[in-house]
């Protein structure tokens, strides 16, 4: 009975919340072409303005539709200044027989990311405070940045600098820092309904992989497939730089953040850590309330973390003045992974399986936000007679399946006021088999969205 249920309700294309029944069979190969996307975005020397980032928003909107909005140098955006943009051509350091020793050619981290322009001829000992490594990692060029200072250096592992000799090195840095614009993405797909669900990664960080080419492939991957589904909210996807660019964002939409009723930061969700969920700041959002239990129910071994205001884009969007609910999902969190910010989070730390993973978690996520209503019974007074409606087992005697007691639990409590998550938590049931009940019974005119 159960099973002729669910073919009722599959009539029309599958809905963004029916992905509730997506498995890992079914996302296989999403990781693999996500993967495949960050290796093809990885050599690209971002930052959070400039070429780079261009670059990479052009890629997704390969993809994606993706409207790019530029916003000049020197705006005022709350208490911050949009920045000069930065570009850049190449970076070394030449040793006295002209070789390369330090090379931004072979790896873009080696430049510290926004350097002034140099060319000087120096002795290793004035070149030192401009030089950057990782002692406890020896092997590894750190990952530097100088967004509102300007100054210039470079990066480079322990034992290339232990290797260095004394002598005279030739120094430069060919980039430029001038007027120009920050730019942003964003995809919307709208929905039935003009409420809307944000999605945000940040895309500043140049050769980095889980932080964050992960969360740009998997939040391009979803909107493709949301793309392709019916759906109730409209989604938003916002691929910006961090810190700088959700600011400037929300200085430029403040007039529109009304409309955002859920919200999630997508990063650093290749590695092989356990997902995190970071709360937004009310603590009690839907979204949050949503991540903990399909985390827990879908993977068992999550790590739920109460709000705090370090950390990614959510500080921005959980500012007072906003207080939008906002949570962050990642595996790892930043800084507390050994590979962060260095050359070692690079295509080896992440897999195409882990993005597969991410990627589950985020559909069942949304398709949980997607169905997750009340509703109202339309026949309250005792139970309706669910045989007629070709909803209850015809065989009496034996006790009701999953499905059926599913369909009694939502009627029961489908007063108007209780969720359909808040339904399946009181019965202790998986939240899919009750939001089928739920779908059933409304395609059956027994219940209708509150
Ligand atoms: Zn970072």
């Amino acid at each position: 009975m159960s099973a002729s249920s669910a073919a009722a309700v599959a009539d029309s294309p599958a809905s963004l919340a029916e992905a509730l029944s997506e498995t890992a069979q079914t996302t296989d190969a999403t990781g693999q072409s996500a993967y495949e996307f960050i290796r093809e975005l990885y050599p690209i020397c971002r930052s959070i303005t400039g070429a780079g980032l261009r670059a990479t928003l052009r890629a997704i909107g390969e993809r994606i539709p993706l409207q790019l909005t530029e916003v000049a140098s020197g705006t005022q955006v709350f208490d911050w200044t949009v920045p000069k943009e930065w570009n850049i051509r190449d970076a070394y350091i030449k040793n006295a027989a002209g070789e390369r020793v330090v090379d931004f050619r072979a790896n873009n981290l080696h430049v510290v990311n926004y350097s002034a322009p140099v060319n000087a001829r120096m002795s290793l000992a004035e070149l030192r405070p401009h030089l950057f490594t990782s002692p406890s990692h020896p092997d590894r060029i750190p990952y530097r940045t100088s967004y509102y200072r300007e100054t210039w250096g470079f990066c480079l592992s322990q034992a290339q600098l232990d290797a260095l000799p004394e002598g005279l090195y030739e120094v430069v840095v060919d980039s430029t820092l001038s007027d120009g614009h920050l730019t942003y993405g964003e995809c919307v797909l709208p929905g039935t309904s003009d409420r809307e669900v944000l999605i945000f990664t940040h895309c500043c960080h140049p050769s980095i992989c889980n932080d964050n080419l992960t969360g740009i492939a998997l939040a391009t991957a979803l909107a493709q497939f949301i793309a392709a589904r019916p759906h109730r909210y409209t989604y938003r996807f916002l691929f910006a730089p961090a810190t700088i660019g959700s600011i400037t964002w929300l200085a430029k939409n403040e007039s529109q953040v009304g409309r955002i009723e859920h919200g999630l930061v997508l990063s650093l969700l290749g590695d092989p850590a356990a997902f995190t969920y970071k709360k937004s700041r009310r603590g009690n959002a839907l979204v949050d309330r949503v991540c903990e239990h399909v985390l827990r129910e879908s993977f068992g071994d999550v790590r739920i973390r109460d709000f705090s205001p370090y950390g990614y884009d959510e500080r921005q969007f959980c500012s007072p003045g906003f207080n939008l609910p906002v949570g962050r999902l990642t595996r790892s969190s930043n800084g507390e992974y050994s590979e962060y910010h260095s050359s070692a989070d690079n295509l080896q730390l992440i897999s195409a399986a882990q993005l597969a993973q991410a990627f589950l978690a985020s559909i069942r996520i949304l398709a949980t936000l997607e169905s997750c209503r009340a509703f109202v019974n339309q026949s309250p007074k005792c139970e309706p007679r669910l045989g007629k409606y070709g909803l209850y087992g015809a065989v009496g005697g034996k006790g009701p399946d999953d499905f059926e007691y599913a369909l009694l639990w939502v009627l029961n409590q489908s007063d108007g006021a209780a969720n359909l998550l808040d339904i399946a938590q009181r019965a202790a049931m998986p939240y899919a088999t009750i939001a089928r009940a739920a779908a059933a019974l409304e395609k059956a005119g027994l219940l209708r969205p509150a």
